[in-house]
């Protein structure tokens, strides 16, 4: 059997982590297996979808590289089709026209309230005959017996089928509805694996009465546990990022975040890094966890940094490159970003950190960071810029090495020891008192830059 998943988020919104963990899991199981995975777009809710999410959700799938082999399919494109289905129902007895009103309905549900059952349609224009007026479709869910389904995640789970009611399948103005749509759809895009999030179990047992009815066969199940914020409540803005772009903007690595969902409720001994490689040759939806999981800021944090730190630096260099144009910075007025990676990785945790921290290589500084400057900045500090100054000059392979002989020099011919060197060349070509390794940092900005920076912070001092 040739495995063909699916991911079919509806547009009413961002693609959040958990969508792109769901996302994750139908992707890994397809390309473990090398079989096909779907991008669907369930996007009958006409009122509540808007093109803005759907681009927000490409865009999303983009970024973190999850290439669907088939879709996007847009459900309001198949509305004929579903027709066809809901006729089909119709025609073979397994679904019905129902007449009863808005206010009847309410009654009937308030009884049932009232008598502490469930509230459900209790089947009236399931024997009726077809009249004229306002109606809806139901499905005749069975009556007997029960559905099984062996969940890949959950294990076994058992409804009676008295438990379900008949089901609206098509609104009164002719629309089919959710559970509709999406067995129409995993029937006939031949979906073998429905990965989704666990709030749609419920659905579940109806959809396969539906496929039954409809003689399909009937894919495998596996409902994946949602995810918690640190204080045990679904995972919500107000814990935070729960938008996949907002990762992209606050400096996070696609992969970071890839390895970090797929952590989230799946284990592999006590792995924490895995490549893409490694994630599809090991996921296996038997291993997902049954509970929920608690989203870890701090874990994704170091997770980022550990991709930043030993991921190719020019792969880490294209999506700094992003992140500088953010910041206004022109990446080609500069040195060479996979340069600049190599330099600033161990010390940013982010991207956003690093584009921030190498602002000095691709612009002018307009002051001094002020702490750094009275302290590096005193007269004393201007026999040693300017000898710096004149030996820099001298050099004539601009490179770390020599740069760092020069500093070396310096310090022992003025006798000062080698902060007391290294700091205000820092301060003079970096405008702050944190940089990496200043003889790198000078080789990198280049001699020109070097030299004047040198020369704009004597005068400076010079001035005070
Ligand atoms: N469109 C549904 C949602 O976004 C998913 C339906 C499904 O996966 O079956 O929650």
């Amino acid at each position: 059997m040739s495995i063909r998943t699916r991911f079919a988020p509806s547009p009413t919104g961002y693609l959040h982590v958990g969508g792109a963990r769901t996302a994750l899991f139908s992707w890994l199981y397809a390309r473990k297996h090398g079989g096909k995975f779907i991008l669907r777009i369930e996007d009958t809710d006409l009122e509540r979808s808007t093109q803005a999410s759907v681009d927000a959700i490409l865009e999303g799938m983009t970024w973190l590289g999850l290439e669907y082999d088939e879709g996007p399919f847009y459900q309001t494109h198949r509305f004929d089709r579903y027709k066809e289905v809901i006729q089909q129902l119709l025609d073979q007895g397994d679904a019905y026209y129902c007449y009863c009103s808005r206010e009847e309905l309410d009654a009937l549900r308030e009884q049932q309230m009232a008598n502490k059952e469930k509230p459900r349609y209790n089947g009236k224009c399931r024997h009726g005959v077809v009249q004229d007026g306002e109606r809806v479709v139901r499905f005749k869910n069975p009556e007997q017996g029960e559905v099984v389904i062996d969940d890949l995640v959950k294990g076994r789970i058992v409804v009676a089928n008295q438990e379900l009611d008949d089901l609206i399948i098509a609104r009164s103005d002719g629309t089919p509805t959710y559970n509709l749509t999406v067995v129409v759809d995993d029937m006939d895009m031949g979906v073998t694996h429905v990965i989704r999030g666990d709030d749609h179990v419920n659905n579940t047992p109806r959809q396969i009465n539906i496929l039954k009815a409809l003689g399909a066969s009937l894919p495998l199940y596996a409902h994946v546990p949602m995810i918690l914020g640190s204080d045990g409540a679904r995972l919500s803005k107000r814990h935070g990022a729960v938008s996949v772009m907002q990762y992209r903007n606050e400096g996070y690595l696609p992969e970071a975040l890839l390895n970090y969902l797929v952590r989230l409720g799946w284990s592999h001994g006590d792995q924490e890094l895995f490549s893409l490689d490694e994630m599809v040759e090991l996921f296996q939806l038997e291993k997902v966890n049954v509970s929920a999981s608690t989203f870890n800021t701090e874990k994704l944090l170091w997770l980022n940094h550990q991709y930043i730190m030993h991921s190719d630096p020019a792969h880490v260099a294209r999506h700094l490159s992003w992140h500088l144009g953010e910041l206004g910075l022109d990446p080609s007025q500069g040195p060479v970003l996979s340069e600049i990676v190599k330099i600033q990785r161990e010390r940013c945790k982010t991207l956003v950190e690093m584009a921030e921290a190498s602002r000095y290589f691709y612009e002018e500084f307009d002051g001094y960071e002020e702490k750094a400057a009275a302290k590096n900045f005193k007269v004393e500090a201007v026999p040693v810029l300017q000898q710096l100054l004149t030996a820099f000059s001298a050099v004539t392979d601009w490179q770390a090495e020599p740069l760092h002989q020069v500093v070396l020099d310096t310090a022992e011919s003025l006798q000062l020891g080698l902060g007391k060197v290294a700091q205000p060349l820092r301060v003079a070509v970096c405008g702050c008192g944190v940089s990496p390794a200043i003889d790198q940092t000078c080789a990198l900005l280049g001699r020109e830059k070097t030299l004047n920076r040198i020369q704009r912070a004597i005068n400076t001092i010079q001035g005070q």
